[in-house]
């Protein structure tokens, strides 16, 4: 996935802790080999190939996660919206390659989650017309450590932190004591930090500019898109979601980006299992109201 994956966990001796931490890894392989879609012998890769002709049988796993992902554009009012990916694969990071206007002009009606259509009977995907692909880069990771923490979970393990990149989750405490998880200060270096918070049994993830981009006369480009314009959207510096597990937590955290702190934060504050911590463009921080001091 191109991440750095951490794991710390407690174990009776040492040889369960390393299978157990092997487990972990193979299962981050298996998620990677089935949703990148740099790889075209994935699945979702062959989704994007073939949907569009008529419904395609897929795992029950991917279902799962079309049917998460298709909750999360409604709770967003589409702000995330897998099919982003209909104009985001023009865009390379890495490279500093981005569509023109007119290829964006052209792709953009086929970005909306509607064109992705589920059936749960057949358990097929179908597209609703040709030119739609779809990238699960917005829930990938949290998704790869939850399924890590149910790999931990099987194995007997009680107590654990598991990260993928800005997603990590937590079973358990530490003898009594929360974690404490650190959110970056998205105006400074690495390893500065804005805020601690104290955790247990939680999901956690933050989407920051800082994480992939490249600037171009003066604009940054990052790799969240608009799916209503399929620009680049940057209106926060950072926002972090916490949560039950981290596919929502991660899938949550991109909203701020497309729609700004204001209107993310109403969406926010509506979603009963969820808090968010937001840094705006001119740095400063907002909370959702469950993070409120209590008097
Ligand atoms: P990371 O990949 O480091 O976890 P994020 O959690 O911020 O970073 O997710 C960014 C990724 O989300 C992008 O690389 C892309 O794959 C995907 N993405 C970009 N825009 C959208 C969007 N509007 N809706 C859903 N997914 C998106
Ligand atoms: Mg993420």
């Amino acid at each position: 996935m191109g991440t750095r994956i951490t794991v710390e966990l407690w174990a009776d001796d040492k040889a369960s802790g390393e299978r157990a931490i092997e487990a972990v890894l193979d299962s981050m392989r298996h998620v990677d080999e089935s949703m990148s879609t740099y790889k075209p012998t994935s699945e979702v890769s062959q989704v994007n190939a073939r949907a569009a002709d008529g419904p395609m049988p897929i795992t029950q796993e991917l279902f799962d996660l079309l049917t998460a992902a298709r909750e999360y554009s409604v709770l967003t009012e589409g702000a995330f919206d897998i099919t982003y990916a209909s104009v985001g694969y023009m865009y390379d990071f890495r490279s500093h390659v981005r569509p023109t206007e007119g290829q964006i002009d052209k792709a953009l009606p086929a970005v909306d989650y509607r064109h992705v259509v589920l059936d749960a009977k057949q358990q097929t995907v179908r597209f609703t017309q040709q030119g739609v692909r779809i990238d699960l880069g917005g829930i990938a990771k949290g998704y790869s450590v939850d399924r890590a923490i149910g790999v931990l979970q099987s194995l007997g393990v009680t107590r654990a932190y598991v990260s993928a990149g800005g997603d990590s989750r937590i079973i358990g405490d530490r003898f009594g004591k929360p974690w404490i998880v650190g959110i970056r200060d998205p105006t400074k270096g690495e390893g500065s930090v804005i805020t601690r918070i104290p955790l247990v049994n939680a999901a956690i993830s933050t989407s920051g500019d800082y994480e992939r981009y490249f600037e171009e006369g003066g604009v940054r480009y990052h790799h969240i898109i608009d799916p209503h314009t399929g620009h680049s959207a940057s209106k926060v510096r950072s926002a972090t979601i916490i949560g039950p597990n981290a596919t929502r937590t991660d899938g949550l955290s991109k909203t701020a980006f497309v729609l700004g702190p204001e209107k993310a934060m109403e969406i926010y504050n509506r979603i009963d299992d969820i808090d968010a911590i937001i840094v705006r463009l001119d740095g400063t921080l907002m909370h959702s109201k469950g993070l409120e001091p209590a008097h």
